[in-house]
C-alpha cells in the first residue's frame, strides 16, 4: 500500500500544489486521483516515485519511507505511464518494451522474447512490434506505453491521464482491456484523471482533489454514486 502522511508540496515560486494530504492507496487495487486541473494530482503522483520531493510529510510504500530509498531503485519497482506514451521514437515498438530490461542486465534475446509476450497481452501483434511508434495509432502507442511499464513487472504502477489522448471509442476499449489485465495482474495502481466518469469506472477507490491540493473526499465509486 501507498500511504501519504501529512504531505505538502510548495514549489519554489510559492505555489502550494498539495496541502496536508493524508490518505492510503491499498495494495492490489486501483486508486484514482480525480479533480479539476491544477489541484495537485500530478504533483501527488510524482512524489510517489520521487520525481517531485515533498516540502513536508512522509510517503511510505508498504511501510517504507520512499526518501530512504535510492530513486533509481525505487523507479524500478514503480511503472510509470503518461498521457502521450513517451516512447523512444527511433526504436522499434519491440525494443521500446525491451530496452529497460536490457539496461538492467537481461540478455537482449530474453528481453525481446518477454517484450513480445507483453505486446501480445496488451493486444498488439508481432508485426506491430517491428514498427516504429509513429507508425502506430495513438491508442496503440498507449498500449505500448503500458507494456513498457509492465516490462519490469513492477508491483506499483503510476498512470497519469493514460487514456486521455485517444478518441472516446478507443478509450472505452483501452479502459476495458486495462481492467481485464489488472484483474489478472493485481498491481497497486494510482491513476490520475480529470474525468469523474473514468474515475468511477476504473477506480476501486477514488480520491477527489480540490483547490490547493486538498483531499475533498476518499470513497469507493459506489459511495460516490450513492451520495446526494
Ligand atoms: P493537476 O495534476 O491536478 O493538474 P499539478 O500537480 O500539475 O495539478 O499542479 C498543481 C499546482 O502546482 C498548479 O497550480 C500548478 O500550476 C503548480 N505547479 C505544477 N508544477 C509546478 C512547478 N514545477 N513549479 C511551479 N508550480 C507548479
Ligand atoms: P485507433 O482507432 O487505434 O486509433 P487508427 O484509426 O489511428 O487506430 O489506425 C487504424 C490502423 O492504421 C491501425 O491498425 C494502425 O496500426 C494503422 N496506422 C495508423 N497510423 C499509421 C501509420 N502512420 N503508418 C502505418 N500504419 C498506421
Amino acid at each position: 500500500m501507498i500511504e501519504f502522511d501529512q504531505v505538502s508540496k510548495r514549489y519554489a515560486d510559492g505555489t502550494l500544489a498539495v496541502g496536508d494530504l493524508s490518505m492510503t492507496a491499498p495494495s492490489g487495487a486501483i486508486t484514482v486521483f480525480v479533480g479539476p486541473s491544477g489541484c495537485g494530482k500530478t504533483t501527488s503522483l510524482r512524489m510517489i516515485n520521487r520525481m517531485v520531493e515533498p516540502t513536508s510529510g512522509t510517503i511510505r510504500i508498504d511501510g517504507e519511507d520512499v526518501t530512504a530509498q535510492d530513486p533509481a531503485l525505487l523507479r524500478r519497482r514503480i511503472g510509470y505511464v503518461i498521457q502521450h506514451a513517451g516512447l523512444f521514437p527511433h526504436r522499434t515498438v519491440l525494443d521500446n518494451v525491451a530496452t529497460v530490461p536490457v539496461l538492467e542486465g537481461v540478455s537482449r534475446a530474453e528481453a525481446r522474447r518477454r517484450a513480445g509476450e507483453l505486446l501480445e497481452r496488451v493486444g498488439l501483434t508481432a508485426a506491430m512490434g517491428k514498427r516504429y511508434p509513429a507508425q502506430l495509432s495513438g491508442g496503440q502507442q498507449q498500449r505500448v506505453g503500458v507494456a513498457r511499464a509492465l516490462a519490469a513487472d513492477p508491483p506499483v504502477m503510476l498512470m497519469d491521464e493514460p487514456f486521455s489522448a485517444v478518441d472516446p471509442v478507443v478509450r472505452e476499449s483501452l479502459q476495458q482491456e486495462f481492467l481485464r489485465l489488472q484483474g489478472e495482474l493485481g498491481k497497486t495502481i494510482v491513476m490520475v484523471t480529470h474525468d469523474i466518469d473514468e474515475a468511477i469506472k476504473l477506480g476501486d477507490h477514488v480520491a477527489v482533489f480540490a483547490e490547493g491540493g486538498r483531499l475533498a473526499q476518499f470513497a469507493t465509486p459506489e459511495d460516490l454514486l450513492a451520495a446526494p
